[in-house]
């Protein structure tokens, strides 16, 4: 029997008008690139998104038109999420740190009609401009008192909005309308693209809002360090409107003291980025002695939080979530916020649980499988290849129909590429992505393991294994270390991963190095140091401190 309840479609609007109504004084307090602060309340960004949708649609925006965006983590920023999406167009977030040939392809293949720059980002938009479509038009976010000289004919943002009305009567839109664009730069082939609906991000808002109801909250201030051009911020510009919190925008600095600065003026409760970027805050924590003031909580996820930085901020009283999702689940699957039943764990148990990549949110199905495509149980030994399902995930990739084929199975469940275990609790551990797990002589080593116990190491700042060819074995682990103050020694790191690894398991050289590559997302870049170090082969001195570890082992 179908049931009798109206239908009304899910929208993003809605979520910021919600928010105007109910959170009116909550803000958005942004770093511009004009150097200075700037603040705004939801009910203000409402206005001025009303204003930049009627001007847009005077520019000609039509429903499915994709307008991009290249900008840092701002209120402008922001507001152009709701009005590109409110008016139906798409909003196609573009990550300016992508190489040129990738930028290029990324604007042709969404076939977007008018790019929104920063200031600081203009420049990209000069130098590509030949190489980019003829018909593209572009802006820039700011007022006419900053708007450059440039090459280009510019549309001046606020200029767009000033004439405009403040109030807008949201278009009925079907809740499957396309909302958001954002593309992946695979390791192989061209960059793919994920085309979120109103109805996935307004879902996404909710799941993530119920899973993290001690961050999410009227009263609590968020600063984003990851990206609006990273998957939505991982949800935040729809999940803080929606719970009430303030959103801290830290603009284009995010080293440790710019990021210390802004969090400890704004009283940031909670922040949210890349591991890389909580190294450079760590740094800074130890530098000032103390923590910015009122920070509760970090949520770290994009690639996996080593141990070390768990218990470095768990030793201060800063709350780890550990979070793990891809941009295909647009992006969060699951969070780890502890519930009642883990009030009793502490200390080293406490550390390890958060270690692990947390509990999937409500709404996303996680399972796990073998080989043949057989379901593995959550026992927290088993692993296998992690699979999605849930009305966040992708339904295929934009204009790429060949892509879906390798990452669906027979029941529709989305291969998400990692491979993972689950305990009875539900937590997730990702052992590695596929393809950097490393094969040794038939048997899997987990790169990420051996990372997590490198980077206790006190000298060890950051560090990553790679697989490197070998001809007996297939492949070998090599660990690449970014010293700290001093140098550690060799001998030191390999007795530490000898107390919890295998003599087969452990790398065969370590190399050390200044820093390491990042990709265009924050996240240590492997098949770029796969590249680099493609040739190597252990050193003499390798071999002397691999064999110093194992005597002292007693092999
Ligand atoms: P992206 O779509 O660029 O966000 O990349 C998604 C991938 O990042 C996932 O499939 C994982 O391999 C990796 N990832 C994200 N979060 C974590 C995490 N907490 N721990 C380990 N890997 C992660």
């Amino acid at each position: 029997m179908k049931g009798l309840m109206t239908e009304r479609p899910l929208r993003i609007a809605d979520v910021l008008e919600f928010a105007a109504e109910v959170h009116p004084a909550a803000e958005i307090v942004s770093v511009r690139d004009e150097g200075d602060v700037h603040r705004e309340t939801y009910r203000e960004a409402a206005n001025r998104v009303a204003q930049l949708a009627h001007g847009l649609r005077r520019l000609g925006i039509k429903p499915g038109d994709r307008v991009a965006t290249l900008a840092w983590n701002g209120y402008r920023h922001f507001e152009l999420y709701y009005a590109i999406s409110g008016i139906g167009a798409v909003c196609h977030t573009i990550n300016p740190r992508v190489p040129d040939d990738q930028l290029t392809y990324i604007v042709e293949h969404a076939g977007d009609s008018l790019i929104f720059a920063d200031l600081s980002l203009v420049p990209i938009l000069e130098r590509l401009a030949p190489t980019l479509p003829a018909g593209l038009r572009y802006g820039v976010l700011t007022d006419a008192a900053h708007a450059p000289q440039s090459s280009l004919e510019l549309i001046v943002y606020e200029e767009l909005l000033a004439a405009e009305e403040p109030l807008m009567d949201w278009p009925e839109l079907p809740e499957d309308t396309a909302s958001g664009l954002c593309y992946t730069s695979g390791t192989t082939g061209e960059p793919k693209g994920t085309l979120y609906t109103h109805r996935s991000t307004v879902l996404h808002a909710l799941f993530v809002s119920v899973s993290l109801p001690k961050i999410l909250r009227t009263g609590r201030r968020i600063l984003p360090v990851v990206p609006l051009f990273h998957v939505n911020a991982w949800g935040l510009p729809y999940s803080a409107p929606l719970t009430g919190a303030s959103l801290v925008m830290p603009g284009a600095k995010l080293d440790g003291p710019s990021l210390f600065e802004v969090m400890e003026r704004e009283s940031v409760f909670s922040a949210w980025g890349v591991p890389t970027v909580w190294l450079g805050l760590l740094a800074e924590i130890e530098a000032k002695g103390r923590l910015p003031k009122g920070l509760g909580s970090i949520v770290v996820g994009g690639s996996a939080a080593p141990l070390a930085m768990v218990e470095a901020f768990e030793k201060k009283g800063v709350d780890v979530c550990h979070a793990w999702g891809m941009t295909e689940m647009s992006p969060i699957g699951t969070v780890g916020e502890f519930s009642d039943h883990h009030a009793g764990l502490s200390g080293a148990d406490r550390n390890l649980q958060k270690a692990k990549q947390g509990r999937r949110v409500f709404g996303v199905e996680l399972k796990i499988v073998d080989d043949d495509g057989q379901k593995l149980p959550h026992d927290g030994k088993a692993v296998g290849a992690l699979y999605a399902r849930a009305n966040t995930v992708t339904s295929g990739y934009f204009r790429n129909e060949a892509a879906n084929e390798a990452v669906f199975d027979g029941d529709g469940w989305f291969q998400t590429g990692d491979i993972a275990s689950i305990d009875p609790d539900g937590f997730l551990t990702i052992a590695d992505r596929l393809k950097d797990l490393i094969k040794s002589g038939g048997e899997w080593i987990s790169s990420i393991d051996l990372e997590n116990v490198a980077m206790g190491h006190p000298e060890v700042a950051n560090c990553a294994v790679i697989a490197v060819a070998d001809a007996k074995w297939g492949e070998r682990p090599l660990l690449v270390v970014v010293p700290g103050e001093t140098q550690p020694s060799k001998t030191e790191i390999f007795a530490l991963l000898a107390e919890h690894f295998a003599k087969w398991q452990l790398p065969d050289g370590i190399v050390f190095a200044e820093n390491l590559p990042l990709t265009a997302t924050g996240k240590v870049s492997k098949r770029t140091l796969r590249k680099i170090y493609a040739q190597h082969v252990p050193t003499d001195d390798d071999k002397a401190a691999l064999v110093g570890a194992m005597e002292a082992r007693g092999e």
